[in-house]
């Protein structure tokens, strides 16, 4: 397969991910590779994910055993994640520091990464109940 292809597949997926701040699943990163390249397939944009997210470009969600999601922007930082529509927002919080509070408790384990999660409503959602 010759490289070039490659290069403007991979731009194509990191840039989609980085235009949006929805934290958008593969099937959404698919629909919006294929405006840019109609002939890519659903496998070659997994597959593509899978190789950013092991070069530490793009980070995977994985949150309640649903499909899992993809964010570029590979700074530790917070999510909420609505428990009505399922957005998932970022917060402007610092995370805390618990890695090495957790190595020092169990240094037994090796401790590589940890995401920060809250559940409850995104702005919309609670906007909406609350009216
Ligand atoms: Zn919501
Ligand atoms: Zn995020």
């Amino acid at each position: 397969m010759p490289m070039k292809r490659l290069t403007r597949q991979r731009r194509a997926v990191l840039e989609v991910l980085r235009g949006t701040k929805s934290h958008p699943d593969a099937a959404w990163v698919y629909q919006e590779v294929r405006k840019r390249i109609p002939s890519i397939s659903l496998g070659t944009v997994y597959r593509t994910l899978d190789a950013l997210v092991k070069e530490g470009l793009v980070m995977p969600l994985h949150h309640g055993g649903g499909a899992t999601r993809y964010d570029a922007n590979t700074m530790p930082h917070p999510h909420l994640y609505c428990r009505r529509c399922g957005a998932v927002v970022d917060l402007d919080l610092e995370p805390p520091d618990i890695l090495k509070e957790a190595s020092e408790r169990h240094p037994e384990l090796k401790f590589e990464t940890f995401q920060l999660e809250f559940e409850g409503l995104c702005a919309e959602c609670a906007g909406a109940l609350a009216s």
